[in-house]
């Protein structure tokens, strides 16, 4: 019987993210699911994305979900761009129909890229399609080389994994080729990027990669 209301539930949402995807695409817009547990630095992602210089000239908005609090939400839109902040009152992870809300508070007109920063949790995240053209996994130094293989659904839908906090890596005993190996395991078509939000390592990398998305689509 639990599996069941389960089933329906995802169901449900799977039947809203195909309209948000749909929305999306006749907006033609990229929308980017970043997921990624609490602290990895998944909204220092999205501020280094905004600003990256590789993604001058584009319109980028921003769908903030958090159980608690506006803090990220407050951080982005002192970017000067749009924000539209998801309170899932509880709830660990983002759904669809909550998505299509914020994305209807959103001018898609005028978007050429919506990032999904994803309540922070290495779990459920990855069960929910939010119609985003994208997923992407923050992960980070300090949270251990073992992510890939704990998480490995999260990773296995990804079509991206950043690594971030490369900067101290001198401080953890983080084994990056083999955290890279698993993943090239699990997923071999994912995209990798090891970056710092602190220096700005590896930015360019992954901008250019979101760039090439927006020409694919
Ligand atoms: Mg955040
Ligand atoms: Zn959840």
């Amino acid at each position: 019987v639990q599996i069941k209301v389960v089933e329906k539930i995802l169901a449900a949402n799977d039947a809203i993210a195909a309209q948000n995807r749909q929305l999306l695409e006749q907006n033609g817009v990229l929308a980017i699911n970043i997921m990624g547990s609490p602290g990895a630095g998944k909204t220092s992602v999205a501020e280094r994305t905004i600003t990256a210089p590789a993604l001058g000239g584009l319109s980028v908005a921003v769908i903030e979900g958090d159980i608690a609090t506006r803090y990220d939400a407050e951080r982005l839109a002192a970017l000067d761009i749009p924000v539209v902040h998801i309170a899932t009152g509880g709830e660990c992870h983002l759904d669809a129909p909550m998505v299509k809300q914020a994305l209807l508070q959103l001018d898609l007109t005028a978007a050429d890229v919506v990032l999904i920063e994803n309540v922070g949790n290495l779990v459920c995240p990855a069960e929910y399609d939010l119609g985003q053209g994208k997923k992407v996994v923050v992960s980070s130094v300090p949270e251990g080389h073992d992510k890939v293989e704990k998480y490995p659904l999260m990773f296995r839908l990804a079509d991206a994994v950043v690594l971030n906090k490369l900067d101290t890596i001198d401080a953890f005993d983080f084994d990056a080729q083999r955290f890279e190996a698993n993943l090239k395991d699990l997923n071999p078509e994912a995209a990798f990027f090891a970056v710092s939000c602190r220096t700005g390592q590896g930015i360019e990398a992954w901008a250019d990669w979101i760039r090439a998305q927006l020409a694919r689509s």
